[in-house]
């Protein structure tokens, strides 16, 4: 009898370990673009003579978006690549984040959420990338009625508590390693470091997101930078790497 209890026990070990997985740090099997602002909302803007014009924050968040997708798609072609735009259309805060929590997931992989943003202040001296993440304070209810059913089946396991614990922890991890790679290969950029910001695509996330704010397009280099079609690339690149270091 208590050889087959043995038996029973180390047969269900796999499953109990299995069940017991922290859902957000799984292997990514999704991630989901959000190319900032769009439509009405141009986001930041900026006349400079060197452009010809204003410049708006929503074409080059797209722009950018879309080029760290295609370089996804090649690189990971397995990997989901979802788009809360892809042209220039205006969507809400919370339609950004109902993309992100309704996408059903591929049982046992996680989502990650990327925002791509362009920052701006009031002195143009302000210049660089900074990686936001997350208050750690912000308790987030992460299962409702709207969560597809491969997704609850991962998080049911856990309370809230522990969900939440678990994400912010993830979410800092991520933080860190597209700074990381910002550093390394943005190297001309000043590095702002990460910032927990009070930011509603992060704050009411039910997945693990990071907020990259690439560069001010109030500073004259930076905003040289951003117009150039090569800079954009090599920020994507930054980007896609920083995603695949998430993997
Ligand atoms: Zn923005």
């Amino acid at each position: 009898m208590k050889k087959i209890l043995t038996l029973a026990f180390l047969l269900l070990l796999p499953l109990m370990l299995f069940a017991s997985l922290d859902p957000y740090s799984l292997g990514v099997g999704t991630v989901i673009l959000d190319a900032g602002h769009g439509g009405h909302d141009p986001g930041t803007s900026f006349a400079w003579a060197f452009a010809g014009g204003t410049v708006y924050e929503r074409d080059l968040t797209l722009d950018i978006t879309k080029r760290v997708g295609s370089l996804l798609a090649v690189s990971h072609p397995d990997l989901v690549l979802v788009y809360t735009r892809s042209d220039d259309t205006y969507l809400t805060l919370a339609q950004r984040s109902e993309i992100a929590y309704t996408t059903e997931l591929r049982n046992q992989t996680s989502a990650l959420f990327v925002s791509i943003h362009v920052n701006s202040a009031q002195s143009r001296e302000a210049s660089g990338f900074e990686i936001l993440t997350k208050l750690q304070s912000k308790r987030v209810k992460l299962m409702d009625e709207s969560t597809p059913l491969t997704n609850l089946a991962m998080l049911s396991g856990f309370s809230q508590v522990t969900l939440n614990r678990m994400l912010n922890h993830r979410n800092l991890v991520v933080a860190s390693l597209f700074e990381e790679t910002f550093s390394e290969t943005l190297i001309t950029s000043r590095n702002r470091g990460i910032k927990e910001r009070d930011i509603y695509v992060l704050n009411a996330s039910r997945v693990p997101s990071v907020l990259v704010e690439v560069g001010f397009l109030t500073n004259e280099e930076d905003a040289k930078n951003l117009v150039s079609p090569q800079w954009r690339q090599r920020v994507a690149q930054a980007i896609a790497l920083a995603i695949e270091r998430c993997l």
